[in-house]
């Protein structure tokens, strides 16, 4: 398996590609000690100058609407989706974590490698601009790398508590 990364290249200049690489070990460790996975997103950081892992934060009624699909949908994408991964419960008692921790998530998302709120999303097109520089890039490509392992725990609001 490995850690899933997106390939982002410079069309028009000869600048070393970005690889910002996922990581399913990173965990909140909310309040009452329950462990919840933090999902992911790319984004520049003009603190760490390269494309890097962000915080993925939906709104809470993007969240219920994945409930209500895997509960009542049975054609929508996400029961598709929850049946290919499987135990569906748990993955209704996960989205209702979630939304707990949500409606009481202040800070913006942040870079999960430096904490900073500054983070600029990536478009998610074949072909975009820089979001900082606006030099023309294109995503070229998207897999899984056999690389180190990352594993990371996060207050709920993203600040890193530990790294390894
Ligand atoms: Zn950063």
């Amino acid at each position: 398996m490995g850690r899933g990364f997106t390939q982002y290249s410079y069309i028009d200049d000869e600048l070393p590609d970005e690889w910002p690489i996922h990581s399913a070990h990173l965990d909140y460790i909310l309040d009452d000690g329950t462990r919840l996975n933090v999902n992911q997103a790319d984004y520049y950081c003009p603190n760490c100058n390269h494309f890097v892992v962000g915080e993925r934060i939906e709104t809470v009624s993007a969240l219920e609407q994945e409930i209500n699909d895997i509960e009542n949908a049975p054609q929508s994408r996400r029961r598709m989706l929850a049946e290919v991964i499987g135990n569906t419960p748990q993955q209704i008692a996960e989205l209702h974590i979630r939304i707990r921790w949500r409606k009481n998530r202040k800070a913006p998302p942040k870079c999960l490698q430096c904490g900073c709120t500054q983070i600029l999303p990536i478009p998610d097109y074949d072909e975009f601009n820089h979001p900082q520089t606006g030099q023309p890039m294109k995503r070229s490509g998207r897999g899984f790398a056999t690389t180190t392992e990352w594993h990371a725990t996060y207050t709920p609001e993203g600040d890193q508590i530990e790294s390894s």
